[in-house]
């Protein structure tokens, strides 16, 4: 039980899969430290807590509640994604609503706020049964928020395009505030693949509830996305942009400790010259491809940092590993501490699947991008990276050949001053990065609306 001087009691809903919990943490984090009488109660399932809070279910003014993740008794395949998602949102809404009943009692308070993944929508309605305002946050970016909340629009202005040989290929303005987009890289279930599909409905009721959010939050930075920042906040109320997340929160997020001493090697190396290789905590990408990077990393002598899962490095060619340990050319590790890498002044390109977070970690350290994304928002990421932002090489016919991926560093890695404008905007995008989350930077002044909005007065 929580005793002391609480003055509110805001309940916090996760989406319990993937890296959705911790970054929702770190935010709750934030808002507990910029208002310490208010206590947060944080709902999630008891697997997801017991990494996040692995000693006790309280630090400080953030308490956990473990709600039941929907899995029969006995269920022995959890990781089958799809499954798992939909077998939890089965029970989500009725299991929240008991648990914000059980921490009211807990706590002895009332509700005054509740804040959850977007992936949530139905607890909007709750929100309005407590009276209380809803606060949402999306965990990539505003392009990927945008062709969601659009997706009405979009099939409507497609369905005159469709039929036109090369439809994926074509590039049009579809979405208000992004010029062009590629047809294909628009995230499959808006509309390309399965339109029915329960995760394509789940995000389409979730962009029809979003206009009732009392605020939405996203881990970026406008000076990003002026436009889409503008066309979103005339939609949503108090859209906020307030990152990236791995400028201002000191808690290093996903990066645990550098246990395969990355940090040390990378030391020794010149800057600039060093390609990190990394497809995030989900992907990977096939055998034929893993090879086509190794052969290209061997082929043109570029260094390299390679996080990849020790499943998957059995698929490298042989004597791979040993011959670029040996010589001292490349490091593979099961896991980096990316963001610490990615700071590093030896690290010159990072070869990425085009996550929002791996994205957004790269702007902020001004690191240029090689990108190869798989499903998800990733192929849309990677356009805005590509071809709005410029900021990227581009891997030929979309997956990784020996040729393609030569080129692709070698263009990035030169010093002939061939990347010259790629790596003047990726600076520039730094720097924007960096003064957003300063005192009175956009971020910083959205994180300031953002505690308004979930603690009223109750702020320190
Ligand atoms: N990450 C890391 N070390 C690794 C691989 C990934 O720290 O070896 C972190 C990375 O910094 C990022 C997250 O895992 O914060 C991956 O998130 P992203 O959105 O890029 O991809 P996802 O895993 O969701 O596909």
């Amino acid at each position: 039980e929580m005793t002391g001087e609480h003055k509110k009691h805001v309940a916090v809903f996760a989406f319990p899969f993937a890296s959705h919990p911790p970054l929702l943490l770190s935010v709750v984090r934030r808002l507990a430290s910029a208002a310490p009488t208010v206590v947060f109660s944080f709902f999630s399932t008891h697997r997801t807590n017991q990494t996040l809070f692995p000693d006790t279910s309280c630090c400080g003014n953030i308490v956990s509640y473990d709600i039941h993740d929907g899995l029969p008794e006995g269920y022995l395949l959890p990781g089958k994604l799809h499954e798992d998602v939909n077998l939890f949102l089965a029970v989500a809404e009725e299991e929240f609503k008991r648990g914000v009943e059980a921490a009211e009692k807990d706590i002895g308070m009332k509700i005054s706020c509740l804040m959850v993944d977007a992936f949530l929508w139905f607890s909007a309605d709750l929100a309005d049964e407590l009276n209380v305002p809803w606060v949402a946050f999306w965990t990539a970016g505003a392009c990927s928020l945008s062709t969601h909340f659009y997706t009405d629009l979009i099939r409507q202005k497609y369905a005159q395009i469709k039929g036109s040989t090369g439809v994926e290929d074509e590039v049009t303005n579809l979405i208000p505030g992004l010029l062009t987009v590629r047809l294909g890289d628009i995230q499959s279930g808006i509309i390309f693949g399965d339109l029915k599909s329960p995760f394509a409905t789940m995000a389409h009721k979730m962009a029809g509830v979003l206009p009732r959010a009392t605020a939405i939050f996203i881990n970026s930075f406008q000076e990003l996305d002026p436009d889409l920042t503008k066309n979103l906040s005339s939609v949503f109320n108090n859209f906020l942009s307030i990152g990236p997340f791995n400028l201002v929160s000191k808690q290093k997020s996903q990066s645990k400790a550098d246990e395969f001493s990355c940090i040390s090697w990378l030391e020794n190396k010149k800057p600039g010259s060093v390609a990190y290789i990394s497809f995030g905590t989900v992907c990977i990408p096939p055998p034929h491809e893993l090879v086509a990077i190794a052969e290209a990393l061997e082929e043109t002598k570029t260094s390299f940092l390679w996080s990849l899962k020790k499943d998957s490095q059995k698929h490298l060619p042989s004597g791979f590993l040993e011959r670029t340990a040996i010589n001292g050319l490349g490091k593979v590790v099961p896991w980096a501490p990316q963001v610490q890498v990615l700071e590093h002044c030896a690290i010159g390109v990072f070869v990425t699947h085009g996550g929002w977070n791996s994205v957004l970690e790269s702007i902020a350290s001004g690191v240029p991008m090689i990108c190869r994304p798989f499903y998800g928002d990733q192929p849309i990421n990677a356009w805005m990276v590509e071809r709005v932002w410029g900021i990227a090489a581009r891997v030929e016919g979309g997956s990784f050949t020996k040729l393609g991926t030569c080129r692709a560093l070698d263009s990035v890695l030169s010093i002939d001053g061939s990347s010259k404008g790629v790596k003047e905007r990726t600076k520039a995008l730094k720097d924007l990065a960096h003064k957003a989350v300063e005192p009175n930077g956009s971020s910083y002044r959205n994180f300031k609306t953002l505690v308004d909005v979930v603690v009223g007065g109750a702020s320190s």
